[in-house]
């Protein structure tokens, strides 16, 4: 590991600003949700019970993807100050800044990203 990787480096600032304000986000919304799922949760009829079920599905189901999305953001900061962020974690390359944009909290490069989808569908 380099000496010079102990703070976020500038070239990832704008990602550093990108991933804090997703993270501010995350929290809101998770928030938010968690409110939804525990006022809602007074059906007394079948109807209403079904349907406020489909939408409870829905909202947990909002809830975990928030939620594991908040974790790969802390994550990412993470990495980010521990000057390990933008290197992909299986094969150890640079990521691609165009593809930091599209996912800065990704953790592996475009390549490592499909063999492992190619393999988990395997
Ligand atoms: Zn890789």
């Amino acid at each position: 590991m380099a000496v010079a990787t102990k703070r976020a480096p500038q070239k990832y600032a704008p990602f550093a600003r990108l991933l804090s304000s997703e993270h501010e986000e995350l929290l809101d919304r998770l928030g938010d949700h968690r409110e939804a799922v525990l006022v809602e949760r007074v059906p007394d009829d079948t109807v209403g019970l079904a349907s406020r079920t489909l939408l409870e599905d829905l909202a947990i189901g909002t809830l975990q993807r928030d939620q594991q999305l908040l974790r790969e953001v802390e994550a990412a900061l993470g990495r980010l100050y521990a000057g390990d962020y933008g290197v992909c974690e299986r094969c150890r390359e640079d990521i691609p800044g165009r593809r930091l944009k599209a996912l800065p909290w990704t953790r592996l490069c475009l390549r490592c990203a499909e063999r492992r989808q190619a393999l988990s569908l395997n």
